[in-house]
């Protein structure tokens, strides 16, 4: 039984590794990884992110996005000529997709595929034709699930994944989507959802339910202002190399670009942590896909 808010060693490892490791791999890693994108410093596309403080008409999940969001524009890099917090040194380059560069859906995957030479649809059709299939889903629903994706590998490309030796025991929050798998808010400001990829199974029960599938990879986002952004993105190790991750951006792109429900409204950025984060190879997956650096500033953005 998962206890709720309890400490594990992978919330000591994680928090550890954010205060004395990170700004180290930062500098070290930042140059390379500009040229990787195509770009040098100082050039980099300028995004007028927001983040909405938490207000009486929030509820109370918006408190720690709120927090979040915050937190991620004070440890990342700035222009030059605003710098809040201190970060310009030290600070991580924001990974993000900016949505209003496309005319939709169409047009993204149009351009992804030519910065990877198709290799995304040839991962989408594979998929696909397996079976995989994407939609919302609550933690409480899939939680072994969850864990067994933890648990699948033990090095991924963004780094070693402290959960696989040492389970989170703090219990997830429980999911807010309704039946139809689009979540239910009251603020237009945040708002987190759990977006899957299933293999379906005739039959299968969970936690005492009939869910008919296997979730063998998710994706986190939590919503604050304009920009959403992957809190966690994981796949299970033995189904990787089915092309499951792309499936599962692709598909949740297609979601945003269409109108998401609603949801999406006023939303301009997608973001997938920092440039500078994981193995080159993480790198080279949000190139693949259009994410670039972007410097952050506050003028012109919404208020
Ligand atoms: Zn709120």
């Amino acid at each position: 039984m998962a206890r709720p808010n309890k400490r594990s060693p992978s919330d000591w490892l994680i928090g550890n590794y954010q205060k004395l490791f990170r700004p180290r791999q930062v500098a070290a890693r930042h140059r390379a990884r500009l040229d990787l994108f195509g770009f040098t410093d100082g050039t980099q596309p300028v995004a007028a992110m927001d983040a909405p403080a938490y207000k009486k008409s929030c509820q109370r999940k918006c408190r720690q996005i709120a927090r979040f969001a915050a937190n991620t524009m004070k440890r990342s890099r700035w222009i030059e000529t605003e710098n809040p917090g201190g970060s310009q040194a030290a600070g991580g380059t924001v990974a993000m997709l900016d949505l209003d560069r496309f005319d939709g859906f169409d047009d993204y995957l149009k351009q992804a595929n030519k910065a990877s030479g198709k290799h995304i649809s040839r991962n989408i059709r594979k998929a696909g034709g397996d079976g995989y299939a994407t939609g919302f889903f609550t933690f409480d629903e899939y939680q072994k699930d969850v864990r067994q994706i933890q648990g699948s590998k033990v090095f991924r490309s963004g780094g070693f994944v402290a959960w696989s030796l040492f389970p989170s025991k703090r219990a997830y929050p429980r999911s807010t989507a309704t039946k139809n798998g689009v979540l239910e808010t009251t603020c237009p400001h945040h708002w987190h959802l759990c977006w899957g990829v299933f293999l379906p199974r005739p039959g299968r029960r969970l936690g005492g339910r009939q869910v008919d599938s296997e979730l063998v990879g998710f994706i986190t986002l939590w919503r604050s202002g304009n920009t959403a952004r992957t809190m966690e993105f994981m796949g299970h190790g033995d189904h990787l190399s089915r092309g499951i991750v792309d499936l599962m951006a692709v598909d949740l792109l297609k979601w945003m670009f269409d109108g998401g429900d609603g949801l999406t409204d006023g939303l301009r950025y997608f973001g997938y942590g920092e440039i500078e984060h994981g193995a080159q190879s993480l790198a080279d997956w949000k190139r693949r896909h259009l994410f670039e650096p972007h410097l952050l500033s506050s003028a012109g953005g919404p208020t």
